[in-house]
């Protein structure tokens, strides 16, 4: 269980984890305890995630909180001039300028907590999430379980025939997998490449 300790102002947190970790759940649980105790929290994610409302970070299972979807990190530094604490959810989506404004943030004390995809599809580190994970005082890694063996999981195994690194509004094309399993489905494929998803131009 992750702790504050807020002796001196102005830190990273992230959160990160395959999908259906419970990454988004595990941010609005930290947000929510920040806005019970009448912190000033304001709550942002890119505008490219529209699955389920505009308004709101919302994550699986209903349990939502109000956020503004943004087009550019910049656009978060205009918007916090008078905040304690500032989350971010689907930081896997936003360019690299994301690290050096979470950065100014934190320098100014406010407490920023992200939350994103740490791997891709393939397993590759997703977009800014290495350099976020880096340059964080505090790193949650939550995993979920693997669909296949029972394992804990943290790869999110596509279903589908799409070889784009980003592929919204689609939680049913994936499954949460473990190292193992991964390796298995991989080998497979290798193995026999008419199984090969086929590639779009
Ligand atoms: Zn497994």
């Amino acid at each position: 269980m992750f702790l504050e300790n807020a002796s001196r102002k102005g830190w990273i947190e992230v959160v990160c984890g395959s999908m259906f970790s419970g990454k988004t759940e595990e941010l609005i649980r930290r947000l929510k305890r920040a806005q019970f105790a009448h912190q000033r929290v304001e709550i942002f994610k890119p505008r490219i995630d529209v699955r389920y409302s505009e308004e709101q970070v919302v994550s699986h299972d209903a349990n939502a909180i109000r956020s503004t979807p943004v087009e550019s990190p910049q656009n978060i530094l205009l918007m916090t001039s008078d905040v304690d604490v500032v989350g971010i959810d689907e930081a896997q989506f936003f360019d690299d300028s994301i690290v050096e404004v979470c950065r100014q943030l934190a320098d100014s004390g406010i407490r920023v907590i992200v939350a994103g995809l740490d791997m891709d599809y393939t397993g590759k580190p997703f977009g800014p999430m290495p350099a976020l994970m880096a340059t964080a005082e505090y790193v949650t890694k939550v995993h979920a379980i693997c669909v296949r063996c029972g394992n804990l999981a943290h790869h999110s195994h596509r279903l589908t025939r799409d070889d784009k690194q980003v592929m919204l509004g689609a939680q049913d094309s994936y499954e949460p997998i473990c190292r193992h399993c991964f390796r298995e489905l991989r080998l497979a494929e290798e193995q026999s490449p008419e199984r090969r998803e086929p590639k779009k131009d």
